[in-house]
């Protein structure tokens, strides 16, 4: 979401455990909404809202939802 409100082309890494069982997890997720799971056998469910950046106009995403 970062890059799209700056129009930068940016990835961010996420390490977390599974709420369900505390195993470890490894995601990248990109700037176009593109993640990658790290440990082929992980299948997270990721939600990645969608906006329209075009007439967006709230102070921050979170107030979009
Ligand atoms: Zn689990």
């Amino acid at each position: 979401m970062q890059g799209r409100l700056r129009d930068q082309q940016l990835s961010v890494d996420i390490e977390t455990v599974c709420a369900h069982c505390a195993r470890p997890m490894h995601l990248t997720a990109d700037s176009e909404l593109r993640f990658r799971v790290h440990d082929p056998t992980a299948h997270p469910l990721v939600f990645s809202p969608q906006v329209d950046w075009a007439t967006f106009e709230e102070p921050n995403i979170t107030h979009a939802f």
